[in-house]
């Protein structure tokens, strides 16, 4: 039988892992990746000047949430790269009505914080709660339907601000907190799934001993570029149409054209719709409607200790300008240049204004939320347009319906992505995983 050509579009970390798991079947196929810009990644680069080393994307995994990225980094042979935080920059804080508040990580603090008082009032009721009928819900009805509003407005906008940079009256409580929802349909309520988990969760920490964050020492581009050198990858070719004829798919890039058995979409659903419209309209509407938000991601450096307290660092509620700044050199001080350096990185609501503005905009904030008056020594702004897909009630039944048309009209093409199954590059590699498992059942 003839080599299975494949061919993946975009070498963001859906692509690659991809990539990875492709490989690793017992199969006669080559694959190449084809990748707009000059450098895999995608929304994860790591930056370093002369002082600072930088994320603009992702950089903070939790252990016991991406068991798929840690087994791939230590595949791929990155044990020795592999950092963890310490446990006093675990903490988050969040900047409310002028106050820096402290989200409760002990459970006296739970007793006594503002922010899960109205939580503890209202568990003595949640278990008696019936479930509800509907299949899915915003995270603030299903949150307020089992709490009440105070926690759904207090602890849950925040929270969602921070991983989705979205609102919690429109943003899918399945697809955005699945385990909630699984516990209220399984238990009947969140109380009860949340004791059941805690009793699996002791077994599981016997595999994952550290309930901690970690990282890469010398940044998440140290992964990727690992993972990356073993495809062959066509940088610098941005993929404008595809065509189909007797079972070959043609690709067509900036000045090149490929042919393929199978095609793999890692790019995200406003471009994979673009090229799937002539040929599947149905998909490439549906994948047109989900929604993105743009964010402008400001990277400071400061040469000294210039925060006032140790954390993770705070979130902001739905509705600001700012969702909210990492404290990088406490969470990871593995990878600081000098003892008493200071690295941020503020998560703005996408900024139209020039360079300088959002300079001035961003110290000015710094010293409202952390009193930080000092001038950074360096400040690097990223705009990260259309980057995080909003996963809106019905999220879950509208991505199994578009999936199931495309493997019935395109059977030869695949989708993959972080507008599918969740934002984290944890579910981005376990969605890609999957995929890659389809294409082994069909050959
Ligand atoms: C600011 C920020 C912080 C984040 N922090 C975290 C975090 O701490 N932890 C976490 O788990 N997740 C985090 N995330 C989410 C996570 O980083 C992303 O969801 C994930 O990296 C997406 O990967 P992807 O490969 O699906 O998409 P992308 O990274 O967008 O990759 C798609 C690739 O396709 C390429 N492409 C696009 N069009 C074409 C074309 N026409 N032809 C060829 N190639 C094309 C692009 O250049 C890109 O390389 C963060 C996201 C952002 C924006």
């Amino acid at each position: 039988m003839a080599k299975k050509r494949i061919i993946i579009l975009g070498a963001g970390i859906s692509g690659l892992s991809l990539a990875w798991y492709l490989s690793l079947q017992d199969k006669d196929q080559e694959i190449v990746l084809i990748e707009k810009q000059e450098a895999p990644g995608g929304l994860m680069q790591t930056v370093e000047d002369s002082r600072f080393l930088f994320e603009k994307g992702a950089r903070i995994f939790k252990t016991s949430t991406s068991k798929e990225l840690l087994s791939l980094a230590l595949d791929i042979g990155m044990e020795k790269d592999l950092i963890s935080s310490p446990s006093d920059a675990h903490c988050k804080y969040i900047f409310q009505k002028g106050k820096m508040i402290k989200v409760p990580s002990t459970i006296f603090s739970f007793f006594a914080s503002q922010v899960t008082r109205p939580l503890l009032r209202s568990l003595c009721s949640e278990w008696k709660k019936p479930a509800s009928i509907h299949k899915d819900e915003s995270i603030y009805a299903f949150i307020a339907r089992r709490f009440h509003p105070e926690v759904a407005e207090r602890l849950f906008d925040p929270l969602t601000v921070g991983i989705y940079a979205g609102d919690i009256r429109s943003l899918s409580i399945r697809s955005c907190f699945p385990s909630l929802k699984k516990w209220e349909e399984e238990y009947g309520s969140i109380t009860k799934g949340f004791i059941a988990a805690r009793k699996n969760r002791k077994k599981e920490e016997l595999l994952f001993p550290h309930h901690s964050l970690f990282s890469f020492k010398r940044g998440i581009s140290s992964f990727l570029h690992k993972l990356a050198e073993r495809f062959p990858i066509e940088y610098s070719q941005e993929v404008q149409k595809i065509s189909f004829a007797n079972d070959c798919i043609s690709v067509y890039g900036s000045d090149r054209r490929w042919e393929a058995d199978a095609l793999f979409f890692a790019t995200p659903s406003y471009v994979s719709a673009h090229l799937l419209r002539d040929h599947v309209p149905d998909v490439a509407e549906s994948l047109l409607q989900i929604p993105y938000a743009s964010l402008t991601v400001v990277n400071v450096g400061f040469d000294r200790e210039v925060l006032p307290f140790k954390a993770f660092g705070y979130l902001i509620p739905y509705g600001d300008e700012v969702l909210g700044t990492i404290f990088d050199s406490q969470v990871f001080p593995q990878q600081n240049r000098s003892v008493e350096e200071t690295r941020l990185t503020m998560m703005l609501r996408h900024q139209s204004t020039s360079d300088k503005d959002i300079q001035k905009m961003v110290r000015k904030l710094l010293e409202k939320h952390v009193q930080i008056q000092k001038e950074p020594s360096s400040m690097h702004i990223t705009e990260a347009k259309r980057c995080l897909p909003q996963q809106v009630v019905g999220h879950e039944e509208r991505i199994g319906a578009l999936l199931s048309t495309m493997q019935r009209q395109l059977p030869g093409c695949f989708l993959a992505g972080n507008y599918l199954f969740g934002v984290s590059v944890n579910d981005c590699i376990r969605r890609s995983k999957q995929v890659a498992g389809q294409w082994a059942s069909i050959l």
